[in-house]
């Protein structure tokens, strides 16, 4: 096989390769791949302008445990596995406060501590985190979006509220200029949700 053979079947078999990332970028990666505008609220972990895979949606219906009442989910979680660090969604804000609780049974205690912050320029702006393993900050601390708050523990989501004590808003859908980047699902329905025609023609009252 000469030189020139060699190079084109190299040549081949890098824009097959390529043409596969690209299927498979289509196809699996792209669903969390939005990128947001600055002026949004960054993602409240990192990578902070990007979206991220949500767990739990705001004002979903949540069963309760002995533990809790049945209640309405009153933030968003976002998919994070043990480690990741928690971000400030904003430049200056105040950490207002911190509570280090535990979680989990007797026999398996673990670390589930939470975060206030509150914007500096607008106090009535106050965000939640829960679900941490570990918190970096101080109480009365001010914090730009570049600082490490926490980082998440053993549920594998931190849990964020946008508001609290019962004036929670939808932290995706909140304020035009001052949200998080919508989220946007690019996944197809499943056909088990696909409107089936009536075999009989549907008669209206009248
Ligand atoms: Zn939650």
């Amino acid at each position: 096989m000469g030189w020139i053979d060699i190079c084109i079947k190299k040549t081949i078999s890098a824009v097959i390769a390529f043409s596969f990332i690209s299927a498979i970028g289509n196809n699996a990666f792209d669903l969390y791949a939005q990128v947001c505008p600055q002026e949004a609220y960054q993602w409240p972990i990192d990578s902070a302008y990007v979206q991220k895979q949500l767990n739990g949606v705001f004002m979903e219906y949540r069963k309760g445990s002995t533990a809790s009442a049945d209640h309405f989910h009153d933030g968003i979680d976002i998919q994070a596995t043990k480690g990741t660090s928690v971000l400030p969604c904003s430049n200056d804000m105040t950490v207002i406060g911190v509570t280090y609780d535990s979680a989990g049974t007797a026999s398996n205690r673990y670390p589930d501590h939470s975060l206030y912050l509150q914007e500096l320029d607008a106090p009535y702006r106050i965000f939640f985190y829960t679900h941490l393993e570990a918190i970096y900050v101080q109480l009365g601390e001010t914090v730009s979006m570049s600082v490490e708050l926490a980082q998440t523990n053993k549920l594998n989501h931190v849990h964020f509220n946008q508001g609290a004590n019962t004036t929670e808003v939808n932290p995706l859908y909140s304020f035009v200029e001052t949200r998080l980047c919508p989220f946007v699902d690019n996944g197809l329905p499943s056909k088990s949700h696909s409107i089936r025609r009536s075999p009989k023609p549907l008669r209206l009252p009248v």
